[in-house]
């Protein structure tokens, strides 16, 4: 049908991308194709010509993994099993509506979150039976060490979060549940347990809950149970944008970790906005794996693996990215509007290496310009103050990702649908 619609096709072909890169190598691909894909991904359909060999797949969309839905919020989960090479960290998206609860549960990972949108109110209680009760805001972080029962409710406006476990096979439907453990303890022991009348269990839940719709709490304060233990000795709330931003000509990165986090013992995390037309920079992580997660805007990464390979990839929103331990790489934004994004590890701290600050620092400065070939513009310029985000006058992505961008915001109109 559409192949005969001449005139249609025309408008189709005419804004579609090709791939064929800008010196004619390759060749249109006028056969079966996603082409929503296709314009999403112009760097896995045209990548840069430095890209070389066969690296392993370093992206996943939240919109491609499971959803699973309930009364009261939803949730979805990257993992290693969507994601094969991420191995150090996983991830989960969850929304839960105003009252909405993540009822309470365990699990063997530690578990990092960051708010997104809205409220919630936050519990716990450690071994030594000292509580915790806080109300988490946009921007906010929450960490439960490995262990630590815990719940998570929405309030007025709900909610929705990202969830990082330092563990890739962590999933979020393999944790230790209260009704989940009732539902499968005798109702005697239950009772034994308890010193009340098995009868008292006739209506407990036949399996998990996970997620359930419950009443919108009360004040903060109204809430708190008085503890005789008092409350745990290193809070497990962070408020991370209050923290001052390391500024640079390209942006702004906040770093949390256990030096500011005391808590976050396993998981380090840096915030990042790069500026319309600038770049995170050339750089490499001495640690661990990078773990991302995409808040909004646009970017591609170029990651350099070592023996001539390298491969590039597009994000936008509600992607995860991913960076094998010590791989080289960069971040450049594509979009018109600031990009921000996570950069997680499986670490107490975070740490990258610049490459410009290396070379800067590296004795005599000779050896950089024989075993390069590059003359005093570049050796004069490089820094020896470490800038995590920059952007230069003149040098700039946008508006080349314009036609990107113009397609992205709009997509439908691309192909008069
Ligand atoms: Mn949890
Ligand atoms: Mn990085």
């Amino acid at each position: 049908m559409i192949i005969n619609n001449t005139h249609q096709n025309q408008i189709i072909y005419s804004n579609i991308p090709q791939p064929i890169r800008d010196d004619g190598t390759g060749a249109t691909d006028p056969g079966p194709r996603d082409i929503l894909r296709d314009i999403e991904n112009p760097d896995m359909l045209v990548p840069p010509a430095t890209d070389a060999g066969l690296l392993p797949n370093m992206k996943f969309s939240f919109s491609d993994a499971n959803m699973i839905l309930k009364d009261g919020g939803w949730s979805r989960e990257v993992t290693v099993r969507e994601l094969p090479v991420a191995t150090t960290l996983a991830g989960v998206k969850m929304r839960l509506t105003p009252g909405g609860v993540s009822e309470a549960h365990w699990h063997q990972q530690a578990e990092w979150s960051i708010m997104l949108l809205g409220s919630a109110r936050i519990t716990a209680v450690d071994q030594e039976g000292r509580n915790f009760i806080a109300d988490i805001g946009p921007g906010d972080l929450w960490y439960f060490p490995p262990g630590i029962p815990h719940s998570i409710q929405g309030l007025e406006k709900g909610c929705e979060f990202l969830l990082v476990f330092d563990d890739g096979n962590f999933s979020d439907m393999n944790t230790l549940s209260l009704s989940d453990w009732f539902a499968h303890t005798p109702k005697d022991v239950l009772s034994a347990n308890f010193g009340v009348p098995q009868s008292a269990f006739d209506r407990i839940p036949k399996g998990q809950v996970y997620i359930y719709q419950g009443t919108l709490p009360g004040p903060l304060e109204n809430q708190k149970i008085q503890d005789p233990y008092g409350s745990v000795p290193q809070s497990f709330k962070h408020r991370l944008l209050t923290q001052t931003p390391i500024s640079t000509s390209g942006g702004r990165v906040r770093i949390v970790d256990s030096t500011n986090f005391p808590v976050s013992k396993t998981i380090a995390a840096a915030l990042i906005e790069i500026y319309p037309g600038a770049i995170r920079e050339l750089h490499w992580h001495p640690n661990n794996d990078e773990w991302q997660y995409y808040i909004s805007g646009q970017a591609r990464m170029g990651i350099f693996a070592g023996n001539g390979t390298a491969r590039t990839f597009d994000f936008r929103a509600g992607d995860v990215g991913y960076v094998p331990f010590a791989t080289g790489h960069y971040i450049q934004n594509t979009g018109n509007q600031s990009l921000w994004y996570l950069e997680m590890f499986k670490s107490d701290r975070f740490a990258d290496v610049s490459l410009n600050q290396w070379l800067a620092l590296t004795p005599p400065l000779q050896i950089i310009e024989e075993n390069l070939h590059v003359g005093p513009a570049l050796v004069d310029a490089l820094r020896k103050e470490k800038w995590p985000v920059v952007e230069y006058p003149g040098f700039s992505y946008y508006p080349k990702g314009q036609y990107y961008s113009t397609c992205i915001n709009n997509p439908g109109s691309q192909y008069g649908i």
